[in-house]
């Protein structure tokens, strides 16, 4: 919008863009060809996918399937890893640059209305109210912002799935070992089956530059319908026998958790 002459105003409550942020996290190049047509180049992009894994596991067992594509490991690639913490720090910069202004440690909290349409939102800063013609909600999964003016109703447990993932810090030499791969190349695997005491879930173990994502989103019904705590659901898909050797020699650096919408 800023690109194309608009006075935009971009608001994020956490002290950065990517502070708040939780993702596995694959991004698709094609999602950012229209705007970053190279956008290897500046990016800061943790690996290039060149294999793709799935994994079904069973108590004490696997099945997997991988695709991995030579045309992958060439310009302009196909997918990337990311940590958003980076990421959104230089996407938003990218907002920056094209004019767009970036306000910091503002929570929005309410939405100003005249007359049955929407004009400004009002924030947690003193004075805080900002006008505009068009005000666009990206608050994310959970946004109270749209509920509360009636565009969303609330969403169902079924629908959401709350997902909890580790940073775990690994040398890249070990990485590109345990993995088959060379330099900047990355791999996935995305893990089904016994993954969470057989609850509806889906597990991940993605490549980064020194670290390993690793993670596992489970429907929020099912975790209030079983008791279940994430964290011990984490532990548990971290110790099976097939994932532990994966991820020996790992250490942990970081916790992060976040909805995701699930089911449409
Ligand atoms: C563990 C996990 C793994 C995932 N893996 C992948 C993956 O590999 N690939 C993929 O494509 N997707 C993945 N996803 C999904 C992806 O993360 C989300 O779809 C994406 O982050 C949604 O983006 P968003 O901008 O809508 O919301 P968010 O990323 O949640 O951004 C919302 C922003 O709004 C800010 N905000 C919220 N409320 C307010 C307010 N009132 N005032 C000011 N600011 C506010 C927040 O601080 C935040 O920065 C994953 C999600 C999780 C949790």
């Amino acid at each position: 919008m800023a690109k194309a002459g608009l006075k935009v105003a971009l608001i994020e409550r956490g002290s950065y863009p990517g502070a708040k942020n939780v993702m596995g996290g694959v991004i698709y190049r094609q999602a950012l060809d229209e705007q970053f047509p190279n956008v290897w180049e500046d990016a800061p992009l943790e690996r290039y996918i060149i294999e793709q894994r799935y994994w079904i596991l069973s108590r004490d067992s696997n099945i997997s399937i991988s695709h991995r594509s030579e045309k992958f490991t060439k310009k302009p690639y196909n997918r990337f890893t990311v940590l958003r913490a980076k990421f959104d720090a230089w996407y938003a910069k990218q907002a920056e640059e094209a004019g767009a202004y970036l306000i910091t440690k503002t929570v929005v909290k309410d939405i100003i209305s005249c007359d049955g349409q929407v004009i400004g939102v009002s924030t947690d800063r003193p004075d805080g109210d900002i006008f505009a013609d068009v005000v666009i909600l990206c608050d994310g999964a959970n946004s109270l912002l749209a509920e509360k003016i009636g565009l969303r109703s609330k969403i169902k447990t079924k629908n959401l799935a709350l997902a909890v993932k580790e940073i775990i810090h690994m040398p890249r030499g070990k990485i590109e070992d345990r993995f088959n791969l060379e330099s900047d190349e990355g791999a996935t695997i995305d893990i089904y089956g016994k993954v969470a005491r057989g609850m509806q879930s889906t597990g991940f173990i993605y490549t980064n530059k020194d670290s390993l994502s690793v993670g596992i989103g489970v429907v929020l019904s099912d975790l209030v319908k079983y008791r279940a705590k994430p964290y011990e659901l984490l532990e548990e898909m971290k110790n099976h026998p097939v994932i532990r050797r994966i991820i020996a020699g790992g250490e942990p650096r970081e916790y992060l958790a976040h909805m995701i919408p699930e089911g449409g």
